[in-house]
């Protein structure tokens, strides 16, 4: 397909954020939509390399809203897309370790509670009852969410590009923006190596790239990349089929059933920021020994793979909304390792924001870029 010279919107970045906003401006019946995405396919940015879960488990009421409205999008999705997505309820279990993230989770756990998330504890005893093949003699309880579980991302980014494109959304691969244009204050167009687009509107959706496609607008965003993975066993028939989605948080590290054996990633503390995506084999290694002390059986699974991807991590772990100096430009990214989830939603909410001014679904006003300039910065505590 050829790139256009004119459009309505041009939304740069073929990830969830991206197919998900060019779906829903789409749906409202919004014409003339160009998504460009610079590889070759849709989705090998960090939604191709997530772990695929989905939780109301926060910290922040924020973002325990945006997933009260996102994963029943997802339960939904087929009936809306016609694209199934294999959504598995096997629950999120956070254990904890220590008495200071005892009271944090369990103040959460009321939060969400009250918002309507059915978030419960779980004690010490509990937890090792349901995981008997797991070292968890250090556990002193956790919270549970039966409705948490894990959905796969590729199908949620194809399921939103071929409804949009089905409604008049044109998507393109291999088309990097290599330049944005700005005329008194204001978003005009973007160039790629294919061509050049004029349009009035520019959603910026690049996740862990944003920082530097911004950079093109002359805007600085303070959305850093930082490298995480993960990998998969094979087959492992001790792993019972309601194996949760298991997050050891003082450590970082997590489990869940991934096809008839587990994935298990774990974050390493000391990376540094970059857009480097080749799997760490030292780390790899200092995580199978942290995974293999908790499951001892992992001593004699298999590699079936193992992947890298990038955390397109804020400066307070939540996403930035909306509007920015230059007018016209948008941005929808800084998710911080938890976006895809959130991917639903955030479409919806972008194409309030640039049709009707404001998002109406969830108020996210106050995560404006604006934010860090003007010291509203709010911490997520659940991130792993
Ligand atoms: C290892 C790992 C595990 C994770 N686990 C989970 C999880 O369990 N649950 C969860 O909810 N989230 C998880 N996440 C986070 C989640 O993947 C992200 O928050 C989410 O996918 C961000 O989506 P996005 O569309 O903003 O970014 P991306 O998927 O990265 O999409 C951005 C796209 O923009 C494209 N792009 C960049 N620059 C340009 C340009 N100049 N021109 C054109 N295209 C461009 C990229 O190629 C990319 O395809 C995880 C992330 C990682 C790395």
């Amino acid at each position: 397909m050829e790139v256009p010279k004119t459009a309505n919107i041009v939304v740069i970045g073929g990830g969830v954020m991206g197919a998900s906003t060019a779906y829903h401006l789409a749906l409202r019946g919004e014409k003339d939509i160009v998504l460009l995405e610079k590889e070759e396919f849709f989705g090998l940015g960090a939604t191709g390399r997530c772990a695929g879960g989905v939780r109301y488990q926060f910290s922040t009421e924020i973002n325990v809203k945006l997933s009260l409205v996102s994963l029943p999008m997802l339960e939904r999705f087929q009936e809306e897309t016609g694209q199934s997505i294999d959504y598995r309820k096997c629950g999120y279990l956070f254990i904890l370790t220590n008495e200071a993230d005892v009271q944090v989770f369990q103040a959460a756990m009321r939060m969400q509670n009250r918002l309507g998330a059915q978030t419960e504890w779980l004690t010490g005893d509990e937890i090792r009852q349901r995981l008997p093949n797991m070292r968890l003699e250090d556990v002193l309880g956790g919270t549970f969410n039966a409705q948490d579980g894990l959905v796969d991302p590729n199908s949620v980014v194809m399921g939103y590009i071929n409804a949009g494109t089905r409604r008049g959304v044109r998507a393109l691969t291999n088309s990097a923006v290599t330049g944005i244009s700005v005329e008194h204050g204001k978003v005009t167009g973007v160039q790629t190596a294919r061509g050049s687009i004029a349009a009035p509107v520019v959603v910026d959706a690049t996740g862990p790239w944003s920082g530097a496609t911004s950079q093109l607008a002359g805007l600085r965003v303070p959305v850093t990349p930082l490298r995480r993975q993960w990998l998969t066993t094979a087959p492992l028939a001790e792993i019972p089929p309601d194996f949760p989605f298991m997050l050891d948080f003082a450590h970082s590290l997590y489990f869940h059933r991934e096809g008839m054996g587990l994935l298990t990633g774990m974050s390493n503390p000391n990376e540094k920021p970059g857009f480097d995506q080749s799997v760490d084999p030292e780390w790899e290694l200092v995580h199978m020994e942290a995974a293999t002390r908790r499951l001892p059986l992992l001593e004699k699974a298999g590699l079936a793979s193992h992947w890298a991807g990038l955390y397109e991590v804020s400066p307070d772990a939540h996403p930035i909304f909306g509007k920015t100096p230059v007018k016209g430009y948008y941005l929808v990214t800084g998710f911080s390792g938890h976006g895809f989830m959130h991917g639903p939603v955030s479409g919806k909410l972008m194409s309030e924001i640039i049709l009707d001014g404001q998002a109406t679904t969830v108020d996210v006003s106050m995560l404006d870029l604006a934010r860090f300039e003007e010291g509203r910065q709010i911490r997520e505590y659940h991130v792993v």
